[in-house]
């Protein structure tokens, strides 16, 4: 049975980290207030904007170094450490100038790495836990660039933070989350923990507690939410956010998978089903591959009879045919899409290999005429 790795997350705080605070500090008040009753609730962290990186200019971009005495004082005060987003060096300067205790890089930040070395750079030497967000565009490469940016400057606790992808006319999701990216992450960096921001995925309150179970259910190691006194009438991304009452309502709801603690009985039941998936994944590459090679038979008749290899009246075929059949097995509609639209793809990619070979085969031939 997989066990969650021992990182520096897990070694400080029990799973799953939970971080909650405001987008935005709008008052002393309001962050000490609300910091407190988080406490009261369970969380663990204390999140607080301080400097917001807005998309449209003339919004509210935070209070700004004012704010950063009222965070501390409501952290210490409610017994919870504290975190902000740092988007420049001059806001590492004032950070570490006000012992604030994590900080993160936002995803307006991630995708820039002049920003995001300029960050490292003023870490040189510093020991504190720093966060970072994937980049606003579903860019693996990008976001694992500025992991190792703040690695290079010789930071030991880093952790990713999932808070989805920008995307144009998407409906349901504030920020799509695209699972397959921080997936792959974890994949490459198994050491590196990764918690989900459900609020900039949803962006909107009711999605708040599918993502964040969701993201349970693939083993995150936290959940950062925002979580205001008055949600309605905050003064950024109002939409999403909740009272404490609502988080720690969530926050109970949420089932939380104890792989540590699995029963003998549970994973020989385990073992075998994923013995019978394996079986059943060996046959569907079976499969492909002979599709595949009846693919290679049709573009070498292409080939010959000089057609294009792609024929879209026979894609679309295709496509109607197998939705058709599809539907009676309730899979999602998009995953029938992406799935022959890679089978396709590689059809496409093999036929267009046979051509190029044959295309060497006639000229060699016609060289030896
Ligand atoms: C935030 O956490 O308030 C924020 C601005 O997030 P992101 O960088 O994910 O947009
Ligand atoms: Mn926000």
């Amino acid at each position: 049975m997989e066990q969650r790795n021992k990182n520096w997350l897990n070694q400080m705080f029990s799973e799953p980290v939970l971080i909650a605070g405001p987008c935005s500090i709008e008052s002393e008040e309001q962050i000490v207030g609300v910091a407190r009753d988080l406490k009261k609730r369970g969380a663990h962290l204390l999140r607080g904007g301080i400097w917001k990186p807005r998309t449209r200019p003339n919004s509210f971009e935070g209070l700004g170094t004012i704010a950063l005495p009222w965070l501390k004082k409501a952290s210490v005060q409610a017994g919870l450490p504290c975190m902000i987003e740092v988007a420049s060096a001059e806001h590492v300067e004032l950070a570490l100038a006000y012992e604030v205790d994590m900080i993160w890089i936002g995803a307006r930040s991630t995708v820039n790495p002049f920003t995001v070395q300029s960050i490292a750079d003023a870490l040189q030497g510093v020991d504190i836990p720093v966060w970072v967000k994937n980049p606003v565009n579903p860019d693996l490469n990008l976001w694992i660039g500025a992991i190792e940016r703040i690695q290079n400057s010789g930071i030991k606790k880093i952790a990713a933070i999932h808070r989805g992808f920008s995307s144009y006319g998407n409906k349901k999701y504030r920020n799509p989350p695209h699972w397959e990216i921080p997936i792959e992450l974890r994949r490459l960096l198994p050491e590196l923990p990764m918690i989900c921001d459900p609020s900039h995925i949803g962006g909107s309150r009711e999605l708040l507690l599918e993502i964040a179970q969701y993201a349970l259910h693939l083993n995150y190691g936290g959940l950062m939410m925002e979580v205001h006194p008055d949600p309605d009438l905050a003064w950024t991304d109002s939409k999403q956010q909740i009272l404490p009452s609502t988080w720690q309502s969530i926050i109970l709801q949420l089932f939380h998978p104890q792989d540590k603690k699995i029963e003998a009985h549970v994973s020989d039941k385990l073992q075998k089903l994923r013995t019978e998936i394996d079986a059943v994944d060996f046959e569907i590459l079976e499969l492909i591959s002979k599709r595949m090679e009846i693919v290679k038979k049709i573009g070498a008749h292409k080939f010959i009879n000089q057609l294009s290899i792609l024929q879209l009246e026979r894609w679309n075929e295709i496509k109607e045919s197998r939705a058709e059949k599809m539907y009676s097995y309730q899979f999602e509609s998009n995953f029938l899409d992406s799935f022959l639209g890679i089978v396709h793809q590689e059809s496409i990619r093999i036929q267009s290999d046979i051509f190029e070979e044959l295309k060497k085969q006639d000229n060699s031939s016609n060289e030896n005429h």
